[in-house]
């Protein structure tokens, strides 16, 4: 387990009352800056978080470069996949960016939008930005 202090992240407890764990009384955090989760046991002044987070980022929070898209609109102009997951993407309609599936991400060439039944990617040349919306301000969805 690798130990991320308090100060470089701006940890929130997630759990309401003191987690009892064989003795050991722990409070879960999560960062609301980079999603990293922890656990931090009793007053110390690190959470205990899991191995796999890289020490560059148990040490320097920084936000995923996913997340300045994620939630982002966009609007399909022409959009040319024949795969049967794309049948949601017609001319004009509406996405809201999502999380990619595990190993890939957003930016670069494209963004990736939910289809009919997974997550696929729309190329830049097929769509173009709208303003960014909160997602409790979702406007209605275009359907075609
Ligand atoms: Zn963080």
């Amino acid at each position: 387990m690798k130990k991320a202090p308090l100060d470089s992240h701006t940890f929130r407890k997630t759990n309401l009352m003191t987690i009892n764990k064989g003795g050991r009384m722990f409070d879960e955090y999560e960062c609301t800056t980079c999603g990293m989760k922890g656990r931090r046991y009793g007053v110390s002044n690190y959470a205990t978080v899991a191995n796999t987070y890289s020490d560059n980022l148990v040490n320097n929070c920084r936000l995923p470069k996913t997340d300045n898209y994620i939630g982002r609109l966009i609007k399909i102009q022409q959009c040319n996949a024949s795969n049967p997951a794309f049948a949601n993407l017609t001319n004009k309609s509406m996405h809201r960016i999502i999380k990619p599936p595990e190993g890939y991400a957003n930016g670069g060439n494209g963004v990736w939008v939910q289809g009919i039944g997974e997550p696929v990617k729309v190329l830049n040349n097929e769509f173009i930005y709208l303003k960014r919306h909160k997602l409790s301000n979702d406007p209605p969805s275009q359907k075609s």
